[in-house]
């Protein structure tokens, strides 16, 4: 890592991007000099939204923080992205217990990868501990109403997704 940047790495499948994740983006912001949202090309799960889309949103989203926060897509190795963005941090958010099992996995098996990245972990505020893009979804495709949970350009983009189609 350069000497006067620091640069904090927020990797995930964003699909899409919810209230609790810019929290989580807010609060890095607090304590290091870059965010860097990457979202990953080669998620096992099958998204509702396609890569560009999710980093369009993304941006978005998050363009009120100016240069401080920066959206990218990266394929292979977290740990290697990371290095390769001369960064020795790995971002993620813990909402609940139940997160606690798979993250504590990947960031002991991040670290078996490369001994000098650490993972760190933010939790949102209270009232987005609940928040996931899977319940996003789910009342979206339901016809609900997500304006309290997601930033505008994501509640207009499942509008669109979710439009009924015409008979
Ligand atoms: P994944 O990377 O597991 O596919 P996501 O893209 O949904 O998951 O989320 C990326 C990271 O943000 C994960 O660490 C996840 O726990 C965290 N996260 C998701 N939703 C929230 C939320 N509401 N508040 C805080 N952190 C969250």
């Amino acid at each position: 890592m350069s000497a006067t940047i620091r640069r904090i790495i927020y990797p995930g499948t964003f699909d899409p991007i919810t209230n609790g994740h810019v929290d989580v983006v807010y609060r890095a912001t607090q304590l290091f000099d870059e965010v860097l949202l990457a979202i990953a090309a080669d998620s096992t799960k099958k998204p509702l939204f396609d890569l560009e889309e999710r980093r369009a949103m993304a941006e978005e989203a998050l363009a009120r923080f100016g240069p401080k926060v920066r959206v990218t897509t990266f394929r292979g190795l977290l740990v290697d992205f990371v290095q390769s963005q001369d960064s020795r941090a790995i971002l993620r958010g813990l909402r609940a217990v139940s997160d606690f099992e798979f993250e504590f996995q990947m960031a002991l098996m991040n670290r078996k990868l490369n001994d000098s990245i650490e993972t760190l972990f933010l939790m949102p505020r209270g009232a987005y501990t609940y928040l996931s893009s899977t319940i996003i979804k789910e009342i979206g495709r339901l016809g609900g109403d997500v304006s309290a949970f997601v930033p505008t350009v994501v509640q207009e983009a499942m509008r669109q997704k979710y439009q009924p189609v015409p008979k």
